[in-house]
C-alpha cells in the first residue's frame, strides 16, 4: 500500500467565504496505476469527483453551512492538476489547441476575456465556442450563486485535439471555475460576444 493525498483549496459559492488552509484527502493505493488515474483528470472532472466526497462526508461551509462548496488548485501529492503553462506547451508540442472564456466582474457589468491557440481558425472556434455555450447552458444550477458584490468570476477553459487527417475534433473542458455569477449573466455575455462571429448559439 502507498500514501497519497489530493489536497485543494475551496470557495464557498453561497456566501464567498474562503479558508486559509488547503484541505486533504489522504488515500491509500495498491499501485502506482491507482494514484494515476487522479493524475490523469482534468481540474473539472477531479472537481466534481471531490465535490462528490465532500457531500458524501457532509463537509460544509464553515461560514454559512452551505454544502455548495468549490474545490480547485487540487493537487495529487505535489502534482497540479491544471497548470496553464503545461497546457501551453503541450499545444505547442502536439495538434492540441486551447480556447478559453474568463468573465470577470466590472463595476455594473461583465468583462469578458477571450483567449486561446493561435492556430484557431473561424471554423474551429464556432464550433468550440458553441460547444462551450451548450456546457454552460446544460451545466448544474450550484454553479452559478448570483451575488451583487464586485467578487468572483467564471473561468472556463477547453483543450481541443485537432486531427486534421480525419478531420476530427475532440474537445475536453478542462477548468470551469465560477463563482459569484447567475447562468445567464454568463450566457447573455457569451452569446453577445459570439454573435460578431456569426456563432448562433442555442435557447
Ligand atoms: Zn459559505
Amino acid at each position: 500500500m502507498e500514501y497519497h493525498e489530493i489536497s485543494f483549496d475551496t470557495v464557498c459559492r453561497n456566501c464567498l467565504s474562503t479558508l486559509e488552509i488547503r484541505s486533504v484527502y489522504s488515500l491509500m493505493c495498491d499501485s502506482e496505476n491507482d494514484i494515476n488515474r487522479y493524475k490523469e483528470m482534468t481540474e473539472y472532472d477531479l472537481m466534481i469527483l471531490i465535490e462528490k466526497w465532500r457531500d458524501r462526508d457532509g463537509h460544509k461551509c464553515e461560514f454559512c453551512n452551505s454544502s455548495n462548496v468549490m474545490v480547485y488548485n487540487l493537487k495529487v501529492d505535489d502534482y497540479e492538476i491544471y497548470n496553464v503553462n503545461r497546457n501551453i506547451q503541450k499545444c505547442e508540442e502536439s495538434n492540441f489547441l486551447m480556447l478559453q472564456f474568463r468573465f470577470q466582474k466590472n463595476g455594473n457589468g461583465i468583462e469578458l476575456i477571450p483567449s486561446g491557440s493561435p492556430e484557431i481558425n473561424g471554423l474551429i472556434f464556432r464550433y468550440c465556442s458553441n460547444e462551450i455555450y451548450k456546457f454552460l447552458l446544460n451545466s448544474s444550477g450550484k454553479y452559478f450563486k448570483y451575488n451583487s458584490l464586485d467578487v468572483g468570476g467564471t473561468h472556463i477553459e477547453m483543450m481541443i485535439k485537432n486531427d486534421v487527417k480525419n478531420s476530427e475534433i475532440e474537445t475536453k473542458i478542462e477548468v470551469f471555475r465560477s463563482t459569484g455569477m447567475s447562468k445567464e449573466q454568463v450566457l447573455v455575455n457569451l452569446s453577445d460576444y459570439l454573435k460578431q462571429f456569426r456563432v448562433f448559439v442555442p435557447f
